[in-house]
């Protein structure tokens, strides 16, 4: 399907309405047969749905763009029209791929989201330049919303000196910025700062049902409220880590409903508060496209009884051991050894949710001997780089210590 005539957002609008309980900054969610619901923002109509694009489908190093493109297509026709990139995601090659895949579409049919990348900003100049850059990579004339990417307590002083907010707020005027927003991994106090500091549209915030409570989502959930913000949600499922549940935590979840799935459960408790627009899900095939677009399809908002079960859930897991690691992979990009971060989280974590002792030894000694965690030198740069504000090199010692702990010949 190419460019494709799709109906719009007055058309949805006049045909099939339904108005559901209040929202500060948009209170209502709109329905239409076969499309996913949306909210009101300002004057587009936000999907329920956005596709974050840092996990694109991968052939080897490359995009693997015939799934790309079955994915955006699917998406689009269901009415899920928002795509999510920035200038790092899959090491700089999302934008072109999203940009190439995209351009097969009206430009009214679709919505992009990019992002400012504060961590290569010098100067002043750089803003535009690399503004430029990415409308060039994403072959459009203006992004609908575009976000400084990723403010935290490490990386504000850049984006203060570069200022950062005026630069944009320049090519706002100019017609290149529809709405200009941000995202956000910084402490509560942080975030105070920001939204008082200047006159934002949106925010992007990291809400899930795990984080609500543990890393102060909530929190920040209400300032951005206070501030009539209407928010954009990254890692509704944490990188995944709402997906696969343990035994005991799935039991939890499906002890009232043995049908409800981690990710869909996930999803709509995120889409379920009411200053959110939109919950993006970074989405690697078809087949996750198809089960989320089915989730958003006549979005039901999780019950009350569903609210105490996802309470439940999260103590479970909390209770677990996890690392909170999402797999972005930027402590990736500043490791000066090369340390194979989430992986090594990933194998803790799944040992941590039951998989056998011998087996995490077994994929713990399939990694090469140089990415290993007692090859860390304890420089703490991975730790500044992630977002997640995980103290890596401590969490790297603790997952050596549990390998060590496993009797050699457990096999
Ligand atoms: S602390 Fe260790 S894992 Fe982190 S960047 Fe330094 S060497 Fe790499
Ligand atoms: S450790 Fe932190 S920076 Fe590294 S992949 Fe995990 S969440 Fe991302």
């Amino acid at each position: 399907m190419k460019r494709r005539e799709f109906i719009l957002n007055s058309a949805l609008t006049l045909a099939g309405t339904a108005f559901l309980a209040g929202c500060q900054n948009n209170d209502k969610i709109i329905k239409k047969e076969g499309k996913i619901s949306k909210r009101k923002f300002k004057d587009i109509e936000m999907p329920l749905l956005g596709m974050g694009c840092m996990r694109l489908p991968m052939q080897g190093e490359n995009v693997d763009m015939e799934e790309l493109e079955k994915m955006a297509d699917y998406l689009i026709s269901h009415g899920a029209n928002y795509f999510d990139t920035a200038y790092k995601y899959v090491d700089e090659k999302s934008e072109i791929a999203i940009g190439k895949i995209l351009k097969n579409y009206k430009r009214e049919d679709f919505l992009l989201a990019d992002k400012s990348p504060i961590y290569k900003m010098t100067c002043q100049e750089d803003v535009k330049k690399i503004f430029d850059e990415q409308l060039k990579k994403c072959q459009v004339e203006y992004f609908d919303l575009y976000l400084c990417h990723n403010i935290n307590n490490n990386v504000v002083d850049i984006y203060k000196n570069v200022k950062m907010y005026d630069e944009l707020s320049k090519l706002k005027k100019e017609g290149k910025i529809k709405y200009l927003g941000f995202s956000f991994h910084g402490t509560p106090d942080l975030l105070k700062e920001i939204v008082k500091e200047h006159k934002w549209d949106f925010c992007q915030l990291q809400i899930n049902y795990l984080d609500w409570e543990l890393v102060k989502a909530k929190e920040q959930y209400e300032i951005a409220q206070s501030a009539n913000l209407p928010i954009i949600v990254m890692q509704p499922l944490r990188g995944g880590g709402l997906v696969k549940l343990s035994e005991k935590s799935l039991a939890k979840l499906q002890e009232q409903n043995p049908n409800v799935k981690p990710a869909e459960f996930g999803l709509r408790w995120s889409a379920s508060r009411k200053d959110v627009m939109t919950v993006l899900s970074g989405m690697s095939s078809l087949q996750q496209v198809k089960d989320n677009v089915e989730t958003f399809i006549n979005f039901k908002e999780v019950t009350p009884e569903e609210e105490k079960i996802a309470v439940e859930v999260a103590k479970i897991i909390q209770s677990q051991g996890e690392i909170r690691c999402t797999g972005c992979k930027y402590c990736l990009e500043v490791c000066p050894k090369g340390i194979n971060i989430p992986a090594i989280f990933t194998l803790y974590n799944q040992y941590k949710l039951g998989q056998k002792a011998y087996r995490f030894q077994r994929y713990y000694d399939s990694l090469a001997e140089s990415e290993r965690p007692d090859k860390c030198i304890k420089c703490g740069l991975c730790a500044k780089n992630c977002p997640q504000h995980l103290e890596i090199p401590e969490l790297l010692a603790k997952v050596k210590d549990e390998y060590d702990k496993i009797p050699k010949k457990s096999e």
